[in-house]
């Protein structure tokens, strides 16, 4: 049966392919029979599993962080725990005994059914603990899948097949970047939220926000995916089919046209320069930035190299990873972001569930309570800055008091490779990300504190506008044209310019072709978007004329029904 499904249009792209449905975790568990006489072996190859994560955990209590000694040994206990409940270590020995299955698929389906029970649970603690049963889990099936097992069936291609999860948390995206999904589908998540951003980083067609197409597909059902409208159409029929296959070579003809402005200057119609920066995860996206033509890297996120993994990155990991970005730009400017942990992006291993984790111990308020941490990066970033032009941006200051706390702890840093002899730029820019209503309200400390600014506009809308970015029920009201974010923009910028202190957008609506004239008007010269996005951008800011888009600009700021906006909007983008 052929039927339609609508959700939240994340990056563009059409995709055709089969559904591939994965489970609560993101690692895919293969599903396959054995012959009898294999079972005690496959028994033993469980046990021995059990055993090596038992150790393993056992382990981690001697490699704990420093900053957390007593909440990580709480949670190894706790994980300890659930590794010795007889639902994980026996359960799926009796269902590989009498349904002759693998262990792997015995241990997912145990864990499916004990995640539906968490879920369940009125007591917010108590329901939370389902994402421990997940982590020892998959702690187990990494045990299982390193160890020789059965040959499990042979994997179709990836480039045709179609990711559908119920949730895909920016951490195990990140981790789905060497493949080659045609597309990625999710039932949770809103536009702006870590994984979807991260999914238009893997410039793949992406819709989220899809409530129950894990329940509603089969695994191996025929999809198509319209990532920039956020539709899907399962099992269509052959015209359907023909229809998107035509549309799907046109969007990759133009992709390709789009190439061809790789070198061009990004000068609007009037001769006005503008910045087109790009926003990275790892290192290893510079190869994507390169290949879009950025004149610099206006945000890298840094809290990535944190995630997925049991211990922190120490000072020289984190040097070489910042030096590598900073030789590869080349002396093009290397924004890196300290990193904005908490929220949604959480160390692994963190056992604490902050009531309103956007509004807790986040970004500069987790480096400000956590210093040692904060120190270990700021010493590496500075060693880096000197190997070419690296700037620091701060996310989510709130005010003066942070501002001051951060600078101080950068002089401090500063002293301590002093003492040490070690080689930085004295002069490393130091920069702010405004991203919190209050920032952006009393923005004079910052202009006169700062180097430089950079809108974070997701955090901004979701701050103002009191959505919560990654929760697909609300996603139909963050509005980044609501009259209150428009006038909060144009101020920014505004006032950022008239101070003279330089100022970027780098959330995402910096990368929307719907925003690029908007913003133009509203002063904005600098803007740092995904790699994919930047050609797109680029064409648009080579066709606009700055004197002819004022007065329409002007006229958005002023009106304050949302249709009108949209009437207005839609004929600047003419
Ligand atoms: C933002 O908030 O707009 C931003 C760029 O930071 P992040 O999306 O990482 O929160
Ligand atoms: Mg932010």
């Amino acid at each position: 049966m052929s039927f339609t499904l609508h959700g939240i249009a994340v990056s563009s792209g059409i995709a055709i392919g089969h559904a591939h449905l994965v489970s609560h975790t993101s690692l895919e568990v293969a599903h396959y029979a054995l012959p009898k006489h294999l079972v005690p072996e496959e028994l033993m190859r469980f046990d021995a599993a059990l055993e090596a994560t038992r150790s393993e955990l056992a382990g981690l209590h001697d490699n704990r962080p420093l900053y957390a000694a007593a909440e990580f040994d709480a949670f190894l206990d706790l994980h300890l725990m659930i590794l010795a409940d007889e639902h994980i270590s026996k359960t799926p020995r009796t269902m590989i005994e009498h349904e002759q299955c693998n262990a792997e698929w015995a241990l997912k389906v145990q864990m499916d059914e004990l995640v539906t029970q968490f879920e369940a649970f009125e007591d917010v603690y108590l329901r939370e603990r389902k994402t421990d049963v997940v982590q020892v889990v998959e702690r187990i099936l990494k045990k299982l899948t390193g160890q020789p097992g059965h040959t499990p069936p042979a994997a179709k291609h990836e480039e045709s097949m179609i990711l559908v999860a119920h949730d895909v948390s920016p951490a195990d995206l990140i981790q789905l970047k060497p493949h080659q999904f045609a597309a990625i589908l999710t039932d949770l998540g809103g536009a702006t939220s870590h994984t979807a951003i991260i999914a238009r980083g893997l410039n793949t067609p992406c819709v989220v926000g899809l409530h129950r197409a894990r329940q509603l597909m089969r695994e191996n059902d025929l999809l198509i995916v319209d990532g920039g409208q956020g539709v899907v159409i399962v099992n269509p029929d052959k015209q359907i089919l023909a229809e998107y296959k035509l549309r799907q070579d046109q969007w990759q003809l133009e992709r390709r046209k789009l190439k061809r402005l790789k070198s061009t200057r990004a000068n609007t119609l009037d001769g006005t320069a503008i910045e087109l920066h790009a926003n990275i995860e790892l290192p290893h996206d510079l190869a994507d930035v390169k290949e879009n033509g950025a004149t610099g890297i206006g945000l890298f996120r840094s809290e990535f190299l944190f995630l997925n993994r049991d211990n922190l990155p120490d000072e020289e990991e984190q040097f070489e990873a910042y030096r590598t970005v900073t030789e590869g730009m080349e002396g093009l400017p290397v924004t890196i972001r300290t990193f904005d942990l908490g929220a949604d992006k959480q160390l692994k291993g963190a056992t604490r569930v902050a009531s309103n984790p956007a509004l807790g111990l986040r970004a500069i308020r987790l480096c400000l309570a956590e210093p040692q941490l904060f120190r270990t990066q700021l010493r590496a970033l500075l060693r880096a800055s000197a190997f070419g032009n690296v700037k620091i941006l701060v996310p989510m200051l709130s005010g003066i008091s942070e501002i001051n706390q951060t600078l101080q702890l950068i002089a401090a840093a500063k002293q301590s490779l002093d003492d040490e002899g070690i080689k930085y730029n004295n002069a490393v820019p130091i920069g702010g990300m405004i991203e919190i209503p209050a920032a952006a309200l009393a923005l004079n400390v910052f202009t006169k504190k700062l180097d430089f600014l950079s809108i974070g506009t997701n955090d901004l809308i979701q701050y103002t506008l009191a959505i919560d970015r990654t929760d697909e029920e609300v996603a139909h009201l963050y509005d980044p044209l609501h009259p209150a974010v428009l006038h909060l923009l144009a101020n920014i910028i505004g006032s950022a310019n008239k101070a003279r202190i330089p100022i970027a957008v780098c959330g995402e609506m910096a990368g929307e072709l719907a925003y690029t004239r908007l913003l133009l008007g509203f002063g904005l010269r600098q803007f740092s978007m995904h790699p994919a996005q930047l050609l797109g951008t680029k064409q648009r800011v080579l066709t606009t004329s700055l004197p002819e888009i004022t007065t329409l600009t002007q006229k958005i700021l002023r009106a304050d029904d949302p249709m009108k906006i949209r009437e207005l909007l839609d004929r600047l983008n003419a």
